[in-house]
């Protein structure tokens, strides 16, 4: 039987798009090893959101070239974003690469490697973004998946918005939301699986569907627009045996009062939000091109924790974009300050090639002011990360075990409602719990990154 072994870079919809890249391939007869040295295909997947991914994809295929020099028959595919990006280049570069294959075409990795088979050079397919009948959702092919109780849900792919220091839009093209009735059906797939909690992926979930109503409004099929998003959260949050349903990342100018009702009002939507800030200047925000102010992301925020009680709230900042002043980030500091994440990833800003930012060379922020500000975000970050988690100490809360702590054998860990991992001490009580079992925690103790507590 054949082998094969996937390394993934990057964010939760490249995680998941190796799940169905994995699934592709065990459909072929193939199975996973966790050693690239014996593997018949290796799968890099990409990611080229963060600075130096170039370089360092080429440093890591430097690795995987003696193991392809001894076994002569090893297939090596380089798939993902930097594949969409970089395409021949790839190819130039690393010649012993036998396929590169953009993001919008993963499901034809089988046939490109049978066409490798009988190639002496590399099979190089990346293709423009498809109309949104073409389009292939990798939710569609078959997967498999990391755990047998909670599942990714690609519910859809691209990105409409132009963020000045993004390079979404060009590696994954225009949104193209995938029909919602496919969406709940393989909801309801998962849920007769086994599954239990569900989370829902996308660019921009809060934009979900906004393609879909214009594509029926031009066929003249509706005359109003209906928020769909919000729709699909209940829908979702209804299907029998799916007890938590998370989504990511919602864009703070897309956050609709009807998204936070559906959140209040559904009981399996978790009380968590991650609304990326990125910064706490207008005068940055508006070169950014985020389409809010400060003032606007704050109500949204507050509109949110009004309704929605015990809501645990994260964010991301970027710091040193091009031309941040001093003033500039104290504004940024100031906010989060006062805004009371619960967490915060934060960001060194890093130059991606044909965006608007990238372009502004003379105004790049100086590495050394960049790291002193980044050094003073992360006290502000975790002081407010610390200060959330102390005021749950005595809480009563409902943990879904993930697994043994990996610090500490005698411990289990979950991750409650919130978002937020959890240890608590083995004990009798807890000798029949598996995996996406839940059990009821009272938390004792917190640190910054986590909470601890005891079985009830
Ligand atoms: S919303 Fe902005 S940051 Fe997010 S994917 Fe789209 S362009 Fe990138």
């Amino acid at each position: 039987m054949k082998s094969y072994y996937i390394r993934t870079f990057g964010c939760q919809m490249n995680e998941h798009d190796s799940e169905r890249i994995s699934g592709l391939l065990s459909k072929k007869g193939m199975q996973p090893v966790t050693d690239p040295l014996t593997a018949d295909v290796i799968v890099v997947n990409t990611c080229c959101v963060r600075e130096n991914a170039d370089n360092k994809l080429y440093g890591h295929l430097g690795h995987f070239k003696p193991g392809k020099e001894a076994n002569k028959g090893q297939k090596i595919v380089i798939a993902g974003c930097l594949a969409q990006k970089e395409g021949q280049k790839i190819a130039q570069t690393t010649p012993f690469v036998d396929v590169v294959v953009g993001t919008h075409n993963l499901h034809r990795i089988p046939e490109l490697l049978e066409l490798a088979e009988n190639s002496a050079t590399t099979v190089v397919e990346v293709i423009e973004a498809p109309d949104r009948e073409e389009t292939h959702f990798s939710s569609d092919l078959p997967a498999s998946r990391k755990n047998s109780y909670s599942a990714w849900v690609t519910i859809q792919i691209g990105c409409n918005n132009s963020c000045g220091f993004c390079i979404v839009p060009a590696v994954r093209g225009p949104e193209v939301s995938r029909q919602m009735s496919e969406i709940i059906g393989e909801v309801q797939e998962l849920a007769r699986s086994g599954v239990r909690e569900i989370t829902l992926l996308g660019q921009n979930v809060n934009s979900y569907g906004r393609d879909i109503n214009l594509a029926d409004r031009k066929r003249g099929q509706i005359t109003t627009i209906k928020p769909l998003f919000s729709e699909l959260l209940k829908e979702v949050g209804s299907v029998e045996g799916i007890e938590r349903v998370r989504f990511t990342s919602p864009h703070p100018k897309d956050l609709r009062q009807e998204t936070v009702d559906a959140m209040a009002t559904t009981t399996s939507v978790c009380e968590q939000l991650h609304l990326p800030l990125q910064s706490g200047s207008d005068r940055i925000l508006s070169l950014m091109r985020r389409g809010y102010t400060t003032q606007k992301y704050l109500e949204k925020l507050n509109m949110a924790r009004s309704q929605i009680d015990d809501l645990a709230v994260t964010t991301d900042i970027i710091v040193g974009y091009p031309s941040e002043s001093d003033s500039d980030f104290n504004e940024t500091l100031e906010f989060v300050a006062a805004a009371n994440f619960d967490s915060a990833y934060t960001f060194v800003y890093s130059p991606r090639p044909n965006t608007v930012a990238a372009q502004q060379i003379d105004q790049f922020v100086k590495e050394s002011v960049v790291a002193e500000r980044m050094a003073k975000l992360r006290v502000v970050v975790e002081h407010s990360a610390v200060q959330r988690n102390k005021h749950r100490v005595g809480n009563k809360e409902e943990a879904m075990i993930l697994g043994d702590s990996k610090k500490d054998s005698s411990s289990l860990t979950g991750r409650t409602r919130q978002g937020k991992l959890v240890h608590f001490k083995k004990s009798i009580a807890t000798s029949d719990l598996k995996p996406g079992d839940f059990i009821n925690l009272k938390i004792i103790d917190y640190s910054t990154h986590c909470l601890f507590g005891e079985s009830l």
